[in-house]
């Protein structure tokens, strides 16, 4: 694997807590994500949401090339820079640390 795939975002214990308490009294959780109309009926579902999310701040990390350190916003994107970019420096590398 040459290249990094992105986490879920962390979340503030605060905001956690905010929305376990709406899913315990409320029985639902919305995206807090303006514009946003998404609905959850559990933290971990609004949680995996919010990765995909592309309404607010909350935003998962990106596809790393591991390479480089150059950032994707998808996996194919990154493969193909790896494949274009990256598919005959490995050869040259090797030769230059020996
Ligand atoms: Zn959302
Ligand atoms: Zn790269």
């Amino acid at each position: 694997m040459k290249y990094a795939r992105p986490g879920l975002p962390a979340f503030s214990q605060e905001v956690l807590r905010k929305w376990k308490n709406e899913v315990k009294l409320q029985r639902k959780v919305q995206c807090p994500n303006q514009g946003c109309c998404s609905v959850y009926t559990s933290v971990s579902g609004l949680k995996a949401h919010l990765g995909l999310c592309n309404k607010g701040d909350f935003e998962a990390g990106k596809y790393r090339c591991l390479i480089c350190n150059k950032e994707f916003n998808s996996e194919s994107g990154v493969k193909y820079h790896i494949n274009s970019v990256h598919s005959q420096v490995k050869a040259h590398l090797s030769n230059r640390s020996l």
